[in-house]
């Protein structure tokens, strides 16, 4: 590693060291050879290029196929001092001359620029007389065919190299499985390229799952743990979106809405809503987050089972990009699963039907597996690990097995005798001794089941119910209104020949798990003074009509709050303080640190 490149690190970034695969990446650049990163989303795939750009002379060109996602990261970088742009097309012909005459002038060090609009000959003519010091191409799973992504106009990008041959080229990504690598170095024609393929494992996400028993309070609940964080609900349909949010209102929770109905102004004011921190909860269809770039987003609950594992990692994935503790909630619910199966059965395109049937049942099995979620998640991406991960609810909470023949017993003759003939809710009424008309109509009041289980709770018998479904004692029948069948395993059951094994419900499970202690952030910081920094913050930003990352992101206000810096020396010593913010908001913080330690003086 050359010492010019961690000087950098340290003098611009405010960075102390580098994270896995930056300093090998950054060196094949430096060397001169081309190279495929696939790091995992907030291992700081930026870095990579940024470094380089700087070191040498001439400007890096970075390919990325969202405008909104490169001005983003133009704000950031100019943050840091790096003057940086973007070339795409919404600027006009002066706007765009002017550029080119920046360039010429050794003006900016990074230009981002569309794929769509690099291609263009005039703009390939321009850029081919400019001293260009390497070619970086995000998203870079978008070339090939067998990536989830594909987008035509990357296919297109394997004629750079014959127009900038001696350019290395950086290709990076999130996702790419073996063929799309093989893909992407031949598409893109890269030579002798070097590899780095980190884990793709992200520690610092706790995954949590959890049955809905009342859905919208568990996740108002929950949402309630997590005040003044910044958090993503997904849901499966824009209807369950406007539910949500309204709900979340109502209950005083700052909550914004987005799915593809409405229209683009709407959209734009949610997220920057959002982005602003203006409001701490996004509620949203997966049509929302592709290119959102905030790193301090701690939760993300899926309302709804997700359709693969594929989308659910992606989506968990926004969270915690800034390394600190955060975590993915999973709510589901059997009838849910049954309503998404049979959604996709619909689907007139048998293969396709198979396909995604493939897919979701993967994901019905993470949701119903009763070992480490990481190692099936990470399993089901082909990394193989075999040591349970310590941060997921299964490895903190182990499910406590309990002799369950007799509440078993209970449940399947409530539904033998009540004729088989009704769902969840209604099992659990008559169980409980309901007295309700349907129950008096069917004279079910007269059953001697009726009321047999009212020493528990209506959601400590969904949870057994549900449990039955698992087993196959009980099937679910869609021809049928979904009602509850007996099947032939039920019989041994309700004879009392075989034992049966049940877990113990665990009611509030997701809020219990939620509070245990983060294992990845060891050090104990002052949360009074970290809310002080966080208003100071959101203060600055809004004076820079800027998100509140963008001045400093989460993860260096815990390194203040951690090193208490009392001096412009000390603040250069915190993680994420360059020269250039040191000298914008070094000694608006140092203030406000001073303050805060004085209060009571
Ligand atoms: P990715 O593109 O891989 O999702 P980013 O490039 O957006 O990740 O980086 C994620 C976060 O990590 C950013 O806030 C970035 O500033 C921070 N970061 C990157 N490299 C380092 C490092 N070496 N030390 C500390 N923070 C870093
Ligand atoms: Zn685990």
């Amino acid at each position: 590693m050359q010492p010019t490149a961690l000087n950098t690190l340290k003098s611009v970034f405010g960075y102390e060291s580098f994270r896995q695969g930056q300093a090998e990446i950054i060196d094949s650049i430096l060397n001169k050879t081309d190279c495929l990163a696939v790091l995992p989303t907030g291992s700081g795939k930026s870095i990579c290029y940024q470094i380089p750009a700087l070191v040498n002379s001439g400007f890096a060109l970075v390919i990325s196929p969202l405008i909104a996602l490169m001005q983003d990261q133009v704000d950031q970088l100019n943050q840091f001092g790096v003057s940086a742009a973007c070339l795409n097309s919404t600027l006009d012909f002066a706007a765009q001359d002017d550029l080119y005459n920046q360039l010429s002038h050794d003006q900016i060090k990074i230009l981002y620029i569309a794929p769509e609009k690099l291609l263009q000959p005039h703009t390939l003519n321009r850029l081919l007389h400019f001293n260009i010091n390497l070619i970086a191409i995000d998203e870079a799973h978008c070339v090939s065919q067998w990536g989830h992504d594909f987008r035509p106009d990357y296919a297109q990008l394997g004629t750079l190299k014959s127009y900038f041959p001696r350019t290395p080229i950086m290709a990076l990504t999130a996702t790419a499985d073996d063929t799309t690598q093989e893909d992407i170095i031949n598409l893109l024609n890269l030579q002798n390229c070097y590899k780095y393929i980190a884990s793709f494992d992200r520690p610092n996400i706790r995954y949590i799952q959890q049955e809905k028993f009342s859905a919208l309070t568990q996740l108002k609940d929950y949402i309630q743990k997590h005040a003044k964080q910044s958090g993503i609900v997904y849901c499966s349909s824009r209807k369950r979106v406007e539910e949500v949010q309204a709900f979340l209102s109502r209950h005083q929770i700052k909550a914004t809405a987005y799915h593809a109905g409405f229209t683009l102004e709407q959209r734009k004011q949610a997220q920057t809503n959002w982005l602003r921190d203006n409001v701490e909860v996004m509620v949203a269809t997966v049509a929302f987050g592709m290119g959102i770039n905030k790193p301090d987003v701690r939760y993300v609950v899926h309302y709804d089972i997700p359709r693969s594992i594929e989308g659910y990692y992606q989506e968990t994935g926004r969270a915690g990009r800034d390394g600190l503790d955060s975590e993915a909630l999973l709510l589901f619910d059997e009838s849910d699963i049954e309503r998404v199966r049979w959604m996709i059965s619909q689907n007139p395109n048998a293969d396709r039907a198979e396909l995604e049937e493939n897919k979701f049942s993967s994901m019905v099995s993470l949701a119903h597996s009763q070992t480490c979620r990481r190692m099936v998640l990470l399993n089901y991406f082909g990394e193989a690990i075999n040591q349970a991960c310590g941060n997921c609810d299964i490895c903190l909470n182990p499910p406590q097995q309990y002799d369950g023949l007799e509440d078993a017993q209970k449940a399947l003759s409530c539904i033998y005798r009540t004729g088989q003939a009704s769902g969840f809710n209604y099992i659990v009424e008559v169980l409980r001794g309901a007295k309700n008309q349907r129950v008096r109509e069917h004279q079910h009041n007269k059953l001697s089941v009726h009321g047999i289980g009212k020493d528990k709770s209506p959601e400590y018998w969904l949870s057994i119910l549900r449990q039955l479904v698992h087993c196959g004692l009980v099937r679910i029948d869609i021809t049928d209104n979904a009602h509850l069948k007996l099947t032939e395993r039920a019989r041994p059951i309700l004879r009392g020949e075989v034992e049966l094994k049940l877990a113990l419900p665990q009611i509030d499970k997701a809020a219990v798990i939620s509070q245990k202690e983060k294992p990845w952030l060891k050090q104990n910081y002052d949360k009074r003074l970290f809310e002080r920094l966080r208003q100071l913050r959101k203060q600055i930003a809004d004076e820079y009509d800027l998100p509140s990352y963008i001045i400093f992101n989460d993860a260096t206000l815990v390194d203040m709050c951690i090193k208490v810096p009392d001096s412009r020396q000390a603040m250069l010593k915190v993680n994420g303080v360059g020269k250039q913010k040191l000298e914008k908001y070094g000694d608006l913080f140092l203030q406000e640190i001073a303050s805060y330690q004085h209060r009571f003086d």
